[in-house]
């Protein structure tokens, strides 16, 4: 399951973190998640709230934001929004290069 992974390795960084930076508690995590990751916010959630058990991030809260999907098509020189992974280029039908959202990020930590 891709969410469980996602969100053990999460963990993992943020614990990685709290080690170099010195602060002991997260009270919320905001990530982007890209369109086209696949990843479905609400099993992350779930996901999140279990593998943060017993840790440093037990209990925090979880922000999601999405990224919209961007696509480039290398012949037409076009950049055009993508709502799936596998969208041809509107004009040439030829395969879009992904430029935005596969990305998984943390934007930001609120922590003490
Ligand atoms: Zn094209």
């Amino acid at each position: 399951m891709h969410e469980l992974s996602l969100a053990e390795n999460l963990r993992e960084i943020i614990e990685e973190e709290s080690s170099r930076q010195g602060f002991a508690r997260v009270h919320t995590v905001r990530l982007s998640v890209g369109e086209l990751s696949c990843v479905e916010p609400e099993a992350l959630r779930f996901c999140f709230d279990e593998v943060m058990r017993g840790g440093l991030v037990e209990g925090a809260l979880l922000e999601i934001e999405t990224v919209k999907g961007e696509g480039h098509c290398g012949r037409c020189d076009l950049e055009v929004p993508m709502s799936e992974l596998y969208q041809p280029c509107p004009q040439c039908y030829s395969p879009l290069e992904v430029i935005r959202g596969l990305e998984i990020r943390i934007e930001d930590l609120a922590v003490s």
